[in-house]
């Protein structure tokens, strides 16, 4: 067999039993928020060296616009782009998922039977949604009034959901588990509220917001600042609740009741409408690979997002260790730390020193129709608004800013390596 290439100093080929079909300067795993980001970042930079994304869905979807799809503000369809089209030019998309990662070889190996080798690895596969982990949610959802804003498939649903509740109770859960966009299981119940209260139907309908945590939202400030929404609403949140089983045919939903990190009792709850957010994790492939850490994420240095233990390896967004609040926002910030260290790397053989990522993380809280609360803040939680003004209160210009723009900077700007 012909040697195709020199890793580290070895014939890979005496390494690995398949034959490479490929090698590329830059590997990216996962065309969405954040591989589709790097990728045009870098394209931008170094305009000849070799760029190649590993995906294998043929769309890409702006998920930050799925509140609004099943609130009724936009078509669903609006969230979603023809994957060949967000790929930059110039950049090689192979349609495939990765399986496995052979980082001592520099290669990872996909569905289809490739082996792909790489000078530097970048991780992107988002985060993995975990339906099973609650008893009857996969067989129920779309059925009995069970919905979810994390599915695309559902977003109709919801709408429908909200449109048929007139009375009873109406459960939106928060899961025990880290999952992407801390505001989304709150943005949802809001607009739904907003809905039932222009409709005249709120006062017959009991919203409770059921959470795994203790608090409304981890960032005090906030948590003050949604006091007086919850209150308009008449949402009652019921703490240390968590979603363990859903009896569709019953609507009935089944809780663990927590008490000093412990399960001390389970309660059921007879349900209208329930809307889920879902428990969510590390993708199994990343689980199960030597990239990941203790919890399953990819093992990065969460200021310059390079794997702790292999150097030509970055990870970024969802999938990442990094602990802040998993967000599009947050692939913004890290995307300029990985981008910058990478070209760097290949220009002077070292990293960027100047460059480091200090957790930000973005929330832009639908409170209603026209309201919204912008909620940034970094690692320590210390709020790091954008704008002088007091974010902390509701307001429409914010409401336009992530309804109007940030669609656009997110399609013309982020995607595009602008933003
Ligand atoms: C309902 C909802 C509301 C949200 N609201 C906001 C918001 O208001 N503001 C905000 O900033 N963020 C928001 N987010 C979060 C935001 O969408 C994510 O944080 C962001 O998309 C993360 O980017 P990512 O690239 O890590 O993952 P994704 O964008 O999910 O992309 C991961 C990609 O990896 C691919 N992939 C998966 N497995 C493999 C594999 N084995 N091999 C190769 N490729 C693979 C997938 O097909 C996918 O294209 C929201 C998310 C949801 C669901």
């Amino acid at each position: 067999m012909k040697t195709l290439h020199t890793v580290s100093g070895k014939d890979v080929n005496e390494m690995q039993s398949k034959p490479f079909s490929t090698h590329h300067q830059f590997l990216i795993v996962g065309g969405g928020s954040a591989g589709i980001t790097v990728a045009a970042q870098l394209r931008k930079k170094l305009a000849d060296n070799d760029i190649a994304i590993i995906e294998p869905s043929e769309v890409h979807y702006y998920q930050p616009m799925w509140t609004f799809n099943a609130a009724g503000v936009f078509e669903k369809e609006k969230s979603k782009r023809l994957m060949k089209d967000v790929i930059p030019k110039n950049v090689a998309w192979i349609k495939d998922s990765v399986t496995v990662f052979n980082p001592e070889n520099n290669s990872v190996e996909t569905a289809d039977g490739k082996l792909i080798s790489y000078d530097y690895l970048i991780v992107a596969p988002g985060i993995q949604i975990d339906w099973d982990k609650v008893e009857g949610l996969a067989e129920g959802l779309g059925t009995n009034g069970i919905c979810s804003i994390y599915s695309y498939r559902n977003l109709d649903y919801v709408e429908e959901c909200i449109k048929n509740t007139k009375t009873g109770t109406a459960l939106f859960t928060q899961p025990n588990t880290k999952f992407k966009c801390g505001g989304a299981p709150q943005k949802i119940m809001y607009l739904a509220s907003d809905t039932w209260k222009k409709r005249g139907d709120l006062g017959n309908i009991n919203v409770h917001f059921t959470t795994a945590g203790s608090v409304i939202f981890g960032v005090k400030e906030v948590a003050d600042a949604l006091e007086p929404v919850v209150e308009r609403y008449g949402v009652e949140p019921k703490y240390l609740h968590n979603l363990k089983a859903v009896k569709a045919d019953e609507k009935i939903a089944v809780y663990d009741i927590y008490k000093d990190g412990k399960v001390v009792d389970e309660a059921e709850i007879k349900f209208e409408m329930l809307h889920v957010t879902p428990p969510q994790s590390s993708p199994d492939f990343i689980k199960n690979s030597p990239l990941a850490d203790a919890e399953g994420w990819v093992d990065v240095h969460k200021h310059t997002l390079q794997h702790n233990t292999y150097p030509n390896i970055f990870s970024l967004g969802d999938a990442g260790s990094t602990p802040n609040a998993k967000t599009g926002a947050a692939v913004r910030k890290q995307s300029r730390v990985v981008t910058g260290n990478l070209i760097s790397l290949v220009k002077s053989g070292s990293m960027n020193e100047s460059l480091s990522y200090d957790g930000y993380g973005s929330c832009p809280l639908i409170t209603g129709f026209g309201k919204l609360i912008l909620a940034e803040f970094d690692y320590n939680n210390k709020i790091t608004p954008s704008f002088p003004i007091n974010q902390m209160k509701e307001r429409r210009s914010m409401y336009h800013m992530k309804k109007d723009l940030l669609p656009i900077m997110y399609w013309e700007g982020m995607l595009k390596g602008r933003a």
